[in-house]
């Protein structure tokens, strides 16, 4: 725990620096959904814009020889978590005791991992095993990508542009590198508000920028995707794919309004009925119960009325911020009551814009499974995209002591 501590403290803003002006590595930059809503807050755009073209545009200034958009890492995450809560509704079903059991929770935020670890070790066999999206794109880049472009993993630098300040931490721990132990997946994170920094220090006139698209390969990203940028957009993309692929048929209404705002708490029921074909199919239709709790206070009192049956749910997504991602401590502080909404509008407005508009429509989790990965929750799949978790965690997570994300991001 002290050397991770001791991690934490690093600013790796100069490391960035110093990796751009040298120029010994291939650079890469990935960026969250959250940033894309928030970037421009404090450089000349107003609140809740969809920035994404001039953030692009803004990293390639910077020097980045590739930008590509951690979208592509959310599809794949839906690809894995959606097959593994399959495999977990299958052995309930089935009543077989070597199949981790459900409920389900999400694993994409690492404020919650830290207070399962710290606090609530008993329930990490619950805790979905893939890895975050920025994660799944570093083990892509180190490996897949390195191949295609010729070069050993520790010549790649990757840096996540992230709304997270528990993003470092988690690229820091110490399970996060490539198979062979030769290179850390992701190598840096910097933060919205970091970003935003750079572009005013190196001089760069972001909202006179042009719109510029993300480089190939993992520049694709779909509205489900998107939707990880706020509290309940987890949830919404794995019922997109979860749905389709159990029942063989296209989910017609994408939007999944009881999962949607900013309650405090939302819950729903979904029955599926299977296709003789697909997963769960010797089952008779099946009632999937899912919840989304955004925010730590209400993930423990949900975890709590879990914990004494009284409640019963298949699924739980879990956001520590307020709003999820887009109210994350890395994101700009603004004046703006409504800021929360303004950004959340712009998410679900990145969605609906979006021809492909499910994680298993995207090209390139087609592309990956084909030429890598072979299926969801392969063997290689899980070497490379999943991970485990560590009871009273590698690093310090203090309940008692409510970290910054976990503040209003309204100013
Ligand atoms: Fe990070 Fe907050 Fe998003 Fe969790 S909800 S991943 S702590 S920004």
């Amino acid at each position: 725990p002290a050397a991770a501590a001791e991690k934490k403290e690093v600013d790796h803003i100069p490391l960035v620096l110093e990796e751009l002006k040298t120029k010994k590595k291939v650079l890469i930059a990935q960026t969250a959904p959250a940033v894309r809503i928030a970037i421009g807050e404090e450089l000349g755009l107003g609140p809740g814009v969809n920035a994404t073209g001039k953030m692009v545009a803004a990293l390639r200034r910077l020097g980045f020889d590739y930008v590509f958009d951690t979208l592509a890492g959310a599809d794949l995450t839906i690809m894995e978590e959606g097959f593994e809560l399959l495999e977990r509704l299958e052995g309930l079903v089935a009543r077989r005791t070597d199949v981790p059991p459900l409920p389900m929770f999400t694993s994409c935020c690492p404020g919650w991992i830290g207070f399962v670890e710290t606090c609530a070790p008993e329930i990490i066999p619950h805790i979905s095993t893939c890895k975050s999206p920025h994660m799944m794109v570093g083990a892509v880049l180190k490996t897949y990508f390195a191949e295609k472009i010729n070069r050993r993993p520790d010549e790649i630098s990757v840096v996540s542009v992230m709304p997270c300040v528990r993003k470092q931490a988690e690229a820091d721990r110490m399970m996060f590198h490539t198979p062979d132990a030769s290179a850390r997946e992701v190598d840096h994170v910097i933060t919205t508000k970091d970003l935003s920094k750079l572009c005013q220090e190196q001089g760069i006139d972001f909202a006179s920028l042009p719109d510029e698209e993300f480089d190939e390969f993992l520049g694709i990203g779909t509205g489900a995707a998107a939707l990880f940028g706020t509290t309940g957009g987890v949830m919404e993309a794995a019922l997109r794919t979860v749905y389709d692929v159990v029942t063989g048929e296209k989910l017609e209404r994408v939007n999944w309004d009881p999962v949607r705002g900013l309650e405090g708490t939302k819950e729903a029921s979904i029955t599926i009925a299977p296709n003789p074909e697909g997963p769960l199919h010797n089952t008779e239709p099946v009632t999937v119960n899912i919840a989304v709790a955004n925010g730590l206070g209400n993930a423990k009192k949900l975890l709590k009325a879990v914990q004494e049956g009284q409640k019963e749910y298949h699924f739980i997504e879990v956001m520590a911020c307020p709003g999820g991602c887009i109210g994350g401590g890395g994101q700009p502080r603004s004046k703006d009551k409504e800021i929360l909404q303004k950004r959340q509008g712009a998410l679900y407005s990145v969605d609906e814009r979006k021809v492909l508009r499910r994680s298993h429509e995207s090209p390139v989790v087609q592309q990956l499974y084909d030429e890598f990965l072979e299926r969801p929750n392969s063997h290689k799949a899980h070497e490379l995209l999943h991970t485990y978790y560590v009871p009273c965690g590698p690093e310090k997570f203090d309940i008692n002591a409510p970290p910054e994300e976990m503040v209003s991001p309204v100013a």
